[in-house]
């Protein structure tokens, strides 16, 4: 997904001492941590680039990776400390407690809207979009079902009541009762924008003081009684967002390969994709050459020691680390 213009956000701070930028740099990591994997549904590992993977101005970044379906990895963001780096050339100081100059330590971070090409990537299917139901527009539509034999008063009646009770209840709706569409023609429309729960009110639901939910994410459809309609559609809600994410997460966990010599790791990449776990001699020459001869690139480092279970995946000599390589966008 690449656009000739994208927004981004960006911040940038100055910290007294290294430590101080650490936390910070962590502390970010996190944030778009929670909003990629709570809100988005997109699960994420998390590390540190290697050094020729890095800012160049950077003492060091770290990184968000998430796994595409194609089998390819795309960074969703990253955080950097960026040291002394930018202060000392800049002048940038601060009067400390001793009553002296000093160079600030600074930090870097972004998120794109990259994270929305995530988004379609990761949850979409071939009828078009699925958005998790804590990043969508609204959660439910309400497509009221129109037929000759019951009067169409009726059923607008209750999808307007059944529109306020979601909306009162903190459930984001929206009513589609344009006339000038079938309701076939909606549900295919709205299936396509991905919302992620679709109440049907036909004449029959009237009747049966009921309405159906149709799930976007598993296609499923429901039959929910009136007087248990907010707590059933809010779990649904819930269950469609979890149900997203392990969905992501199982893609994942089945896409991260061990591998120990460098022929697995050419077969795994020709035939599966995803990430790749290797031991690293911590050589740049070992990981330029990978990239040269594969296209991948190490992903991250995690930030807990992994431990070792190979020597190095390209030149066969002593590990020092484990890392998580893949071909990326
Ligand atoms: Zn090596």
């Amino acid at each position: 997904m690449r656009t000739r213009e994208f927004l981004w956000q960006e911040g940038h701070t100055a910290h007294a001492t290294k430590e101080g930028a650490d936390n910070e740099v962590m502390t970010i990591l996190g944030i778009y941590k929670d909003l990629i994997e709570k809100h988005l549904a997109i699960p994420v590992l998390t590390g540190k680039k290697s050094e020729s993977e890095k800012f160049a101005g950077a003492l060091y970044t770290t990184t968000l990776e998430a796994l595409m379906p194609d089998g390819k990895v795309l960074q969703l963001g990253t955080s950097h400390n960026l040291g002394q780096n930018f202060s000392k050339p800049f002048k940038i100081k601060f009067i400390g407690k001793d009553e002296k100059d000093h160079y600030v330590w600074q930090t870097s971070w972004g998120v794109s809207t990259r994270l929305i090409g995530a988004l379609v990537m990761v949850h979409g299917d071939d009828k078009g979009l699925v958005l998790p139901p804590r990043k969508t527009p609204f959660q439910v539509v309400i497509v009221p079902i129109f037929y000759k034999r019951v009067g169409k008063d009726l059923i607008l009646k209750k999808a307007r009541e059944v529109y306020k009770k979601l909306e009162k209840n903190g459930i984001t709706s929206m009513l589609d009762d344009r006339e000038e569409y079938t309701p076939g023609w909606k549900f295919n429309q709205w299936e396509m924008k991905g919302i992620p729960l679709r109440i049907e009110i036909g004449p029959k639901d009237i009747e049966k003081k009921q309405v159906i939910a149709a799930r976007r994410d598993t296609m499923e459809r429901i039959t929910v009684k009136d007087e248990e309609l907010i707590n059933i559609v809010g779990e649904v809600l819930k269950e469609i967002q979890g149900n997203l994410f392990n969905q992501a997460k199982k893609f994942l966990e089945e896409h991260i390969t061990s591998v120990q010599t460098y022929d697995e790791f050419k077969r795994v990449l020709r035939k599966k994709g995803g990430f790749i776990r290797g031991c690293w001699c911590s050589n740049q020459r070992c990981e330029e050459k990978i990239k040269e001869e594969t296209g991948a690139t190490i992903r991250l480092i995690p930030f807990k020691k992994e431990e070792l279970f190979s020597g190095c995946v390209y030149c066969g000599d002593e590990a020092k680390e484990v890392v998580y390589f893949a071909r990326a966008y």
